[in-house]
């Protein structure tokens, strides 16, 4: 095999040396076939199949070691060697280090020396060429659309997924201007975008489409789509040009905007949800506050709701619940904002301007028209409701404090015989007595071992084996049944006992997961509901640590649920806690997913092993509305994108154990299984 070289040299001494180098030797049936030219130019007239080009500047014209690059244009995927003498060498070697040359030599280099160093050129730019045509087929395959540019933006290559996605055939794109076939506009304003190219283009630096940003179709429809653009740049740093990489995500956007309503509203009643309130009311408190205006705050609480719930079944209790909701909507103006809190609790926010008089004229009108007959099912219901009112700035000036005695003014009007609405008064505030003796009861009983952990199996749907466990807190005094243990949780938090509970509560948690390892049950995982305040406590990780150390038990035990609402409201500061936990080895759940948050990105920050499904998506799932049963796909889907696992809470029917199956939710924990029990009778439990 001969390497068929062409040498470019106007230098007779060098063409006389080179042809002498190369001269064919007995026995050796590699070497090199030698052509010759003056100049690049006659070079390039001179067209016949060629290995290797070969650059010899000549001494006598005083540039020998200077052959600028730009000349070796036209000789694409040639190899290109410069051979220069001792001195010419180092401005040679900017030819290789800019890419234009893809070696460089000194004439004194033995034959041998030489027609390797030809040999791995040769290899090395047929190998890159290779690559390059490797690079084609996989950039033709790929999902995701790839457009290239010169620096004018006009296009030079395009994918297939390119074509498919602006619908517009190949040759209709090869050659266009790339702002000329992809209009770009944004989704809510229709304002016309523009195109990342022309900034990449400009600044020579990577540029990305801003969020909602919507692509016109060749046939005019849309599809909303996510891109990276960047520049393409020569080793000289000169622009070439552009590539454009972009994908169809308009079913993960409607798939999102889904969320996001899902984010703000309750499923049930379709009202904006707790969250919404919340941003709300943050919002009006802001306004009236800079412009001395007043406003109301309401709290509504159906009354004997559960006996309702209890005694005709939850189907009824929720439709219940949607009537009385459109009901409360026509009593109140479109500018305030009627939310549903969770269970039967409702909350009223009245816009800034409102004044003492038209809250409770409002208030009045609710409790009439809420307590006219709900025709349910053929059915006549009769439900009355609790109200209570806090004003804006009398009672308070804070979101919270608001919240806080508009709740104790509507604890009065039950207290009052229910169906009526009070005030807030200060001297309301006297049943706070009634929480600090709760509170110092449950002070000594944390000290007194009057509490206990019950645990409620978690199961594999497809055949009822319990997979782990979930601890809940219990506290069985007579004097303090009325309140539940979320009631007894929250009256710790306020009270900041909480650090104590909740080391209390790990502590008791391992010590059992030790206790069942010794006795050889495996139950697999326990997990421990932990608070936002437990989890920002300083030495909370050390606590963790010291209690894994002190009953010897592997950190994978012990898996941390976080409610969603604890995380959103300072993702933050969590992030850093819930890494150490991965660190450590223990597990993040996400109890009461799809309750209360504003956007799902933050799962990308956090180390999440499990996504527990709020009970409200659960409860009648199996014969709920297409709407509610599609945003439990939804949030079944994301999970599934994300690639976590999902646990549904609250499963009391087997109809909704095979319905979440359908929907590819495999683990669940509920009464269906088993109620939440003590160790010992969890034991019994376990197959033996
Ligand atoms: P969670 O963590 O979401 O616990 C699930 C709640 O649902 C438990 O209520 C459980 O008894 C109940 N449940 C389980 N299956 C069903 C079912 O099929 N139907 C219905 N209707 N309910 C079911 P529980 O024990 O009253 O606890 C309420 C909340 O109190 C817990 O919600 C958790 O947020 C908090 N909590 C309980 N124990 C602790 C604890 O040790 N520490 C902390 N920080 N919070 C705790
Ligand atoms: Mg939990
Ligand atoms: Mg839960």
């Amino acid at each position: 095999m001969h390497i068929r070289t062409l040498v470019v040299t106007s230098d007779a001494g060098e063409r006389a040396r080179l042809t002498l180098l190369f001269e064919p030797m007995a026995g050796d049936p590699t070497g090199v076939a030698l052509r010759f030219a003056s100049t690049l130019d006659e070079a390039r007239r001179t067209p016949s199949a060629l290995d290797l080009l070969l650059l010899v500047p000549a001494a006598a014209d005083g540039a020998r070691h200077a052959t600028p690059p730009a000349e070796v244009a036209g000789f694409d995927h040639v190899p290109v060697v410069i051979v220069g003498d001792a001195i010419g060498i180092a401005s040679a070697r900017e030819a290789l280090t800019s890419g234009l040359a893809d070696d460089v030599m000194l004439s004194t280099d033995s034959r041998l020396d030489t027609l390797a160093r030809f040999a791995a050129v040769i290899e090395r730019v047929r190998a890159r060429a290779r690559d390059r045509s490797g690079g084609d087929i996989v950039l033709a395959a790929m999902a995701d659309a790839v457009i290239t540019t010169d620096a004018a933006g006009t296009i030079g290559y395009c994918n297939d997924a390119a074509c498919h996605l602006t619908l517009r055939g190949r040759n209709e794109m090869l050659g266009a201007r790339l702002v000329d076939v992809m209009t770009l506009h944004d989704a809510g304003t229709l304002a016309a975008v523009e195109h990342p190219i022309a900034r990449v283009l400009s600044e020579k630096h990577v540029a990305r489409l801003p969020p909602g940003v919507v692509l016109v179709c060749a046939d005019g429809s849309e599809i909303m789509i996510a891109d990276s653009t960047s520049p393409i740049v020569r080793p000289d740093g000169k622009l070439d040009g552009a590539v454009m990489v972009f994908h169809d995500i308009t079913a993960a956007h409607q798939l999102q905007s889904q969320v996001d309503y899902l984010a703000r509203h309750d499923f049930l009643t379709g009202l904006p949800n707790r969250f919404a309130a919340q941003l709300h009311l943050a919002g009006i408190l802001h306004q009236a506050t800079m412009h001395g205006w007043s406003l109301a705050v309401m709290y509504l609480d159906l009354d004997n709701f559960k006996w309702i719930n209890d005694t005709l079944g939850h189907a009824a209790g929720d439709r219940l619940l949607t009537s009385v909701a459109a009901r409360l909507r026509t009593c109140c103006r479109s500018i305030d904002m009627v939310s549903r809190q969770g269970g039967d609790e409702f909350l009223v926010l009245m816009a800034p301007g409102t004044n003492a008089a038209e809250s409770a004229g409002a208030a009045q009108r609710i409790l009439e028209t809420v307590a006219r007959p709900h025709v349910i099912d053929g059915e006549t219901m009769l439900v009355g409701c609790s109200v209570g009112i806090a004003l804006h700035p009398e009672h308070g000036h804070a979101a919270d404090t608001l919240l806080q005695h508009a709740d104790t003014a509507l604890h009065a009007a039950k207290a009052a015989g229910r169906n009526t609405y009070r005030m807030f008064q200060d001297r309301m505030l006297d049943s706070v007595s009634e929480r600090r003796a709760l509170e110092n009861a449950l002070r000594l009983a944390l000290d007194a071992g009057g509490l206990e952990l019950f645990y409620q199996p978690k199961v594999c749907l497809a055949d009822g084996a319990i997979r782990g466990c979930e601890s809940l807190l219990r506290w069985r005094h007579p004097d303090w049944t009325r309140f539940s243990p979320a009631d007894v949780v929250r009256c710790a938090e306020q009270s900041g006992l909480i650090v104590d509970l909740g080391r209390w509560v790990m502590r008791e948690a391992m010590r059992q997961a030790r206790a069942w390892q010794d006795s050889g049950l495996d139950t697999g995982p326990i997990a421990v509901n932990v608070s936002a305040l437990e989890l920002r406590q300083t030495g909370f990780i050390g606590h963790l640590e010291d209690c894994l150390t002190q009953f010897g038990i592997p950190p994978a035990t012990v898996q941390i649920e976080l409610t969603e609402s604890t995380l959103m409201r300072d993702v933050a500061s969590a992030v850093d806690i819930l890494h150490r936990l991965r660190e450590i080895g223990m597990s993040l759940a996400i109890d009461d997913f799809g309750t209360g948050y504003s956007n799902l990105s933050y799962l990308a920050d956090i180390p999440v092993d499990l996504l527990k499904v709020d009970r409200s998506f659960v409860h009648g799932i199996a014969t709920a509305s297409p709407r509610r049963q599609a945003l439990l796909r939804a949030v079944l889907s994301i999970a599934g994108n994300l690639g976590l696992p999902t646990i549904a809470e609250g499963i009391e029917t087997t109809d909704e154990a095979n319905y979440l199956m359908d929907a590819g939710c495999r683990l669940g924990q509920g009464f269906l299984y088993s109620p939440p029990v003590s160790a010992a009778a969890f034991e019994r439990l376990m197959p033996h």
